[in-house]
């Protein structure tokens, strides 16, 4: 199987320990844990350049650690415990005082793939936190339950518990024979070419879903929709189902906007990609890059 950017693979959550709180005290406390800071859905980096991470320490940082407004833990491996903590509740000052704090959009295909993936889960929950304060059934406040990893009401009568979100999002390579369909968004960075993709809908399938976004981005009618690989895409919350599929016409007419350009190229032109302002592909972390790639190498 292949191991996606972003995705923590056999990292073991530990989802047995969310519960035991003298055990998540003990280990909050024990300096072999690994505690990755998070402020307002930065993370802190040694250096912009080459970054490597820096964690806070549960000995000498305890007063800091105590301040998190959340503290998930994200799973223990190796018999080493990991936790995020946000500390978005620190002003600007403060948080500068520790260092810098880095987006993971930008730092991401920088580090380690596991370092990207339990920053990327961190980055997931904390975003989550920060939108769910109050209950979506009755307005009350809610409160961090099971170690960072639900939110209940506050309110006793209500006592509605919500789990993490994630928004599928369906990534799809079209080809026409030997030719694949490069597409551009205009908002992206400039010449910048990928797949399509779309949110899918409440009653679609997956595969009702790539359908529907190839009609309604490009006009084409595919067949032969077969699934290819998933990637979880914290940027904001979305996980990108990968899928492969085929058209008999070439002849696409750009429909909703949504497309900036569009064009049928061959697997000589994508290998001979000039990687400037003209013509890119995207970034190297990203399922769309490994949809072109394994297509490119059939
Ligand atoms: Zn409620």
């Amino acid at each position: 199987m292949q191991t996606y950017f972003y995705a923590t693979g056999n990292f073991d959550r530990s989802a047995q320990r969310r519960e035991d709180q003298g055990w998540l005290r003990a280990r909050l406390a024990d300096p072999n844990s690994r505690l990755y800071p998070v402020w307002r859905l930065r993370h802190l980096v040694e250096s912009a350049e080459i970054p490597q991470l820096r964690l806070l320490d549960p000995i000498a940082q305890a007063d800091l650690i105590a301040r998190a407004e959340t503290v998930i833990l994200l799973g223990v491996d190796g018999g080493v415990a990991h936790f995020a903590l946000d500390l978005s509740v620190l002003d600007e000052h403060a948080a500068m005082e520790l260092g810098e704090f880095q987006e993971l959009r930008g730092i991401g295909p920088l580090l380690p793939q596991r370092d990207g993936a339990l920053l990327a889960y961190a980055r997931g929950l904390a975003y989550w936190h920060q939108r769910h304060r109050y209950c979506g059934v009755c307005g009350a406040p809610t409160e961090v339950k099971a170690a960072g990893h639900q939110r209940q009401c506050t309110d006793r009568a209500c006592a509605t518990v919500q789990f993490p979100r994630t928004d599928p999002a369906v990534i799809m390579r079209v080809t026409c024979g030997n030719r694949i369909l490069m597409a551009r968004q205009g908002m992206w960075a400039q010449g910048m070419h990928s797949v399509l993709a779309g949110f899918v809908e409440p009653g679609e399938s997956l595969e009702d879903a790539v359908a529907r976004e190839v009609f309604e981005e490009v006009g084409l009618r595919v067949r032969n929709i077969r699934y290819f690989g998933s990637q979880p895409w914290p940027f904001p919350a979305s996980l990108m189902l990968g899928f492969t599929a085929e058209s008999d016409s070439e002849a696409f007419d750009l429909q909703d906007g949504e497309i900036e350009s569009a064009r049928w190229m061959t697997r000589m032109e994508l290998l001979n990609s000039p990687e400037n302002e003209t013509f890119r592909l995207p970034r190297a972390d990203s399922i769309s890059r490994r949809l072109i790639e394994d297509w490119v190498k059939l």
